[in-house]
């Protein structure tokens, strides 16, 4: 048996998980963190062939399952379908589905390029339905199934120039609430995740040009740029999502559903 991280080692043993956009950042660490509960996990998402090696490297040394990988691109439905089906084929069924997989683009609404629209709506949006869908099946004939979406305070509020994302988040934050109830007497949990800023790579490795274009220091980037709206003016911590993802596996999550939580160091409470 290989690191279990800390605690909870046996929670999800058995258990057979997918997270879409897993190679990287809050996927990353929620792949992890399920591996360490003893889940198997199919880790997912693009990027260059050695980052994404050491991304499922690291999901199978924090747990003693199986961990596979899928390069299925979240744009594509017939790819998304043959994930699903390759999980199956795998583990046997799919107990917990997170998506994650996201990306973003920043425009004006009326130099909104079309072919970012649709890619961001593609791959925030369609690929959760097109993943939900696909596995429902398999967690009602088990009988128990956890369903999470990782969406983002934005799909409660809104900001200028992000049409596209907070269009896709808000409509996460409708299927989680239909599918919820669709399912809500088959032991099977929908609920999203609502996070504000998190430390992520991405997010991270902005900081140092912001503060030398701006001429300011790297807290003050951190504290009245990146985090004007988050009145704790700390970065949500990866880890955070993580552990969330696992209360919401456990039997004491069992009713919650078609809840859309924020962890937005206090962002939705002005
Ligand atoms: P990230 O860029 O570090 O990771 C995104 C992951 O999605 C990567 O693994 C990438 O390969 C994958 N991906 C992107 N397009 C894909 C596609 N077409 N097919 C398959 N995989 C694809 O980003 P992150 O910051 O970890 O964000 C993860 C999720 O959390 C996103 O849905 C994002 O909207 C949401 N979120 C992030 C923040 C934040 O501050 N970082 C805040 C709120 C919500």
């Amino acid at each position: 048996m290989r690191n279990t991280g800390t605690g909870n080692n046996d929670l999800l043993a058995g258990k057979n998980s997918v997270v879409t956009g897993s190679t990287s950042g809050i996927g990353l660490g929620i792949a992890r963190r399920l591996a360490a509960a003893g889940a198997n996990v199919m880790v997912n998402g693009l990027g260059e062939q050695g980052q994404v090696d050491a991304a499922v490297r690291s999901v199978d040394d924090a747990g003693p399952g199986q961990v596979v990988f899928s390069p299925a691109n979240m744009i594509q439905p017939a790819e998304i379908s043959a994930m699903v089906e390759e999980a199956v084929g795998t583990f046997g069924t799919i107990d917990i589905l997170v998506n994650n997989a996201g990306i973003q683009f920043v425009s004006p609404i009326q130099d909104f390029p079309p072919g970012k629209w649709d890619d961001i709506i593609a791959t925030n949006l369609s690929s959760s339905f097109h993943t939900i869908s696909a596995a429902t099946p398999h967690m009602q004939a088990a009988g128990w199934g956890r369903i999470i979406n990782i969406s983002s305070l934005h799909a409660l509020v809104a900001s200028p120039y992000k049409a596209a994302y907070v269009a896709a988040k808000h409509g996460v934050a409708g299927l989680t609430k239909v599918v919820a109830l669709e399912l809500a007497q088959q032991n099977i949990t929908v609920n999203s995740i609502a996070p504000g800023y998190v430390e992520t790579p991405l997010v991270t490795g902005q900081i140092t040009d912001t503060a030398r274009a701006r001429g300011i220091t790297e807290d003050e980037v951190v504290r009245d740029v990146m985090l004007a709206a988050q009145p704790t003016k700390k970065f949500i911590q990866i880890d955070e999502i993580a552990e969330l993802v696992i209360f919401l596996c456990s039997d004491a999550a069992a009713s919650i559903t078609g809840a859309i939580l924020p962890v937005d160091g206090g962002w939705s409470a002005q």
